[in-house]
């Protein structure tokens, strides 16, 4: 299931060049164009779902999966240890730009537990 007008189904196709660090059958991860932090990375389902709501309801496995690639990212960064920061923006009330759902996987800097 792709969207032909989905920033994010073009990256998977490759017709969007991206800087992948991890892909998996299912998943992939790459880093944001304009990132937050030292480590700023994208990680999506290759299936389209607009949002993490949508993608855990219909396929609650393949979320799993999304969260299993979040963690061997953390690892792959050096992260792991440190901690760092998991955001899944849902909605566009709440600043979510691109409607495939991804975790924004944040770290490498000190951040507060502040939520906004
Ligand atoms: P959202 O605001 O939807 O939670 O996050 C979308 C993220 O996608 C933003 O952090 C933005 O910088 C990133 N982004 C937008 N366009 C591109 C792109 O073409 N390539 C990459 N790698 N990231 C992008």
């Amino acid at each position: 299931m792709t969207e032909p007008d989905c920033l994010f189904c073009r990256i998977v196709a490759g017709e969007i060049p991206a800087i992948v660090v991890r892909e998996t059958p299912n998943t992939m991860a790459f880093r944001d164009i304009a990132p937050k932090a030292p480590t700023h990375v994208l990680v999506i389902p290759k299936e389209h779902y607009a949002d993490v709501a949508s993608l855990a309801t219909d396929d609650p496995a393949l979320a799993g999966e999304v969260l299993a690639t979040v963690a061997d990212v953390a690892a792959a960064e050096g992260i792991l240890g440190d901690g760092f920061r998991v955001i899944f923006n849902t909605g566009a009330l709440v600043g979510q730009t691109v409607f495939h759902a991804h975790a924004h996987v944040l770290g490498g800097v000190a951040m507060d537990g502040e939520l906004t």
